[in-house]
């Protein structure tokens, strides 16, 4: 689309005015255009990761919301939190929970529901 006109435009990506031989064109040069291009795929792709990791997590949470006893990962899932800090919790008895053995805690959810409750 090849006219004789000549329009001043705005770079979409490095905002520098320039030159336009049609009214759609965005860029002022190939690269401004294809640096624009993979900026933009690339926020897309990082969007779209973010977005699978909260549907893990969601998921996750609903998972464990069907469970009576959960082991101490679980809880840490549920309450968003690290192990350590449920161990920590355990420990102090701000959590209660029962212990069959090396590693075998288990906890009951409706007591970490309880736990928010004042
Ligand atoms: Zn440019």
């Amino acid at each position: 689309m090849s006219t004789n006109i000549y329009v001043q435009r705005i770079c979409e990506y490095c905002k520098v005015e320039f030159t336009a031989r049609t009214t759609k064109t965005q860029y002022c040069s190939h690269k401004c255009n294809s640096r624009h291009y993979k900026e933009k795929s690339k926020k897309a792709n990082i969007s779209k990761s973010n977005n699978e990791t909260v549907e893990k997590i969601t998921l996750e949470v609903q998972k464990i919301r069907m469970l009576d006893y959960l082991t101490v990962k679980e809880v840490s899932v549920l309450l968003r939190c690290s192990e350590k800090t449920v161990y920590r919790n355990i420990k102090n008895g701000n959590i209660k929970a029962i212990n069959f053995g090396e590693r075998n805690i288990r906890v009951k959810r409706s007591h970490i529901d309880e736990l928010f409750k004042s």
